[in-house]
C-alpha cells in the first residue's frame, strides 16, 4: 500500500508526487498516458510558475518570457513583469523534465494505467485494485476521480474551448502575444528560437484551428507557409466545478479540483501553488487546512479570470482597457507583478488604481 496514489500524471499529478516525495511520503502517480504528455495549452509560464518549479528541482528548457502584449486591432500594449520573467515550454518538455524529476525523487510511475472507479483500499483500474491511504485526483479537466467522490459542482453555464497548433518560424516577440478577436483570443507564445505555439480561445460553438485564425489576418499573414509542427489539440468546455475541494481521503488539485477559464494564463501557476498547500495538509494528515488554502491561491486568479472574460464580451470597453495599459506600461507592469504573485494584491497603489481608473475613463 503506497501512502499517497495520484491519479493523473499531467503537471498537476507530478508536482503534487514530487513535493510529497521530497517530504518523505510514498508517492505513486497512474496515468492512462504514456509520456511526454501533449495538451492544449497556451505554454506560457508566469515568473511564479517558475520559481515553484525550481523550487521542486524542475528546470525545463525553455524561451524567456518578458511579458505579455495586449493586440486589440491597431492597439497594442506591452507590460513587462517586474524582476523575474516567465518561460515559455513546449508542453512535451515542461512534462520530461516533471517526469525526470519524480523518477529522481523515487516516484512509483505508473504510466498505461486507466483509473476506473474508488474502492474501499484505494484506486480500481484496468490492471487491478492499487491500495493507498490518501488519493488524489489530478485527473484534469473531465475529472471522474471528482465524479467517483462526489465532488462534482454540476454542469457549467460558459461554453469556451481551446485549441492549439505550433508553427516553425523565428519567434518575433518575446513577450506572449495576445491579440484580441470576436468571441476569440489567440494566444501566441515563443516555445524555442524556432517555433511559437498559437493558443486559440473562443466562446460559442466548437470550431477549428483554421476558422478560428481567419479572424486574426495579421497573424495569418505572420505565420502563412510556415511549417506545422504539432497535431491541433483541443478541449473544453473550459469552465468545470468542484462542489469542494477533498472529502474524506480524496483531495482534488490542479484542474480536476475546478477550473473557470485559460484567458489569463495561469492555470499552470495556480496548479503548483495548490500542489504545495495540499502537500502541506496531507503531511499534517488532515486535509481541512487546504481547502482553505485552495480558496485563497484561486481568489486573486478567480476574480481576475472574471474580469477579463467580462473584457472579452464588451469589446469597446475592451479597447479602452487595452489604450490605458498601452499609455501606463509601469502600472501595467506592476499589474503583472501582482498577476504572477511577485507584487501583493495592493502593489498597484491607491493613486495607481485612480490613474488607471482616469485613463479608463478618458481612453
Ligand atoms: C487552451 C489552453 C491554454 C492554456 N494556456 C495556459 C498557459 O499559457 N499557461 C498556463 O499556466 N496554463 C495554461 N492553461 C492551463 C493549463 O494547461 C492547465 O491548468 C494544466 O494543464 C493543468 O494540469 P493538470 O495536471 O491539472 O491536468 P492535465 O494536464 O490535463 O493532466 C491530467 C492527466 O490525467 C490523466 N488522466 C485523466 N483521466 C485518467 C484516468 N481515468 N486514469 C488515469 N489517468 C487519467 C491524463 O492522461 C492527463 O495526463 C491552458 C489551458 C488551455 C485549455
Amino acid at each position: 500500500m503506497s501512502g499517497l496514489l495520484v491519479v493523473g500524471g499531467g503537471p498537476a499529478g507530478l508536482a503534487t508526487a514530487i513535493r510529497a516525495r521530497l517530504a518523505g511520503l510514498d508517492a505513486r502517480v497512474i496515468d492512462r498516458a504514456q509520456p511526454p504528455i501533449d495538451k492544449a495549452c497556451g505554454e506560457g509560464l508566469m515568473p511564479d510558475a517558475v520559481a515553484r518549479l525550481r523550487e521542486i528541482g524542475v528546470e525545463p528548457r525553455g524561451l524567456p518570457l518578458r511579458g505579455i502584449r495586449y493586440v486589440d486591432g491597431d492597439l497594442v500594449a506591452e507590460g513587462h513583469f517586474p524582476g523575474s520573467g516567465g518561460l515559455g515550454v513546449r508542453r512535451t518538455e515542461l512534462h520530461a523534465a516533471l517526469v525526470r524529476r519524480a523518477e529522481d525523487v523515487g516516484v512509483d510511475l505508473r504510466w498505461g494505467v486507466k483509473a476506473e472507479g474508488l474502492a474501499a483500499e484505494g484506486v480500481q483500474t484496468d490492471q487491478g485494485t492499487f491500495a493507498a491511504r490518501w488519493i488524489v485526483g489530478a485527473d484534469g479537466l473531465r475529472s471522474q476521480v471528482r465524479t467517483w467522490a462526489g465532488l462534482d459542482g454540476g454542469p457549467s453555464p460558459l461554453r469556451r474551448f481551446g485549441v492549439r497548433r505550433h508553427f516553425a518560424v523565428t519567434p518575433w516577440s518575446d513577450c506572449v502575444e495576445v491579440h484580441w478577436g470576436p468571441e476569440c483570443e489567440a494566444y501566441v507564445t515563443p516555445v524555442s528560437g524556432g517555433e511559437v505555439g498559437i493558443a486559440m480561445l473562443w466562446s460559442g460553438r466548437k470550431a477549428g484551428f483554421d476558422g478560428l485564425l481567419e479572424s486574426f489576418p495579421a497573424l495569418k499573414e505572420k505565420v502563412a507557409g510556415a511549417p506545422v509542427t504539432s497535431r491541433d489539440r483541443g478541449t473544453g468546455p473550459l469552465q468545470q466545478r468542484a462542489r469542494a475541494v477533498s472529502r474524506d481521503r480524496v483531495a482534488l488539485v490542479g484542474d480536476a479540483a475546478g477550473y473557470l477559464d485559460a484567458i489569463t494564463g495561469e492555470g499552470l501557476a495556480v496548479t503548483l501553488h495548490e500542489s504545495a498547500a495540499l502537500v502541506a495538509a496531507l503531511v499534517a494528515g488532515d486535509l481541512t487546512p487546504y481547502a482553505a488554502a485552495y480558496r485563497r491561491i484561486n481568489r486573486l486568479p478567480n476574480f481576475m479570470t472574471s474580469l477579463v472574460l467580462a473584457l472579452e464580451r464588451r469589446p469597446r470597453l475592451r479597447r479602452r482597457a487595452v489604450r490605458a495599459l498601452a499609455a501606463e506600461p509601469a502600472l501595467f507592469a506592476r499589474l503583472l507583478g501582482i498577476h504572477a504573485r511577485t507584487l501583493p494584491p495592493r502593489g498597484l497603489g491607491f493613486e495607481g488604481a485612480l490613474r488607471l481608473a482616469w485613463r479608463l475613463v478618458a481612453a
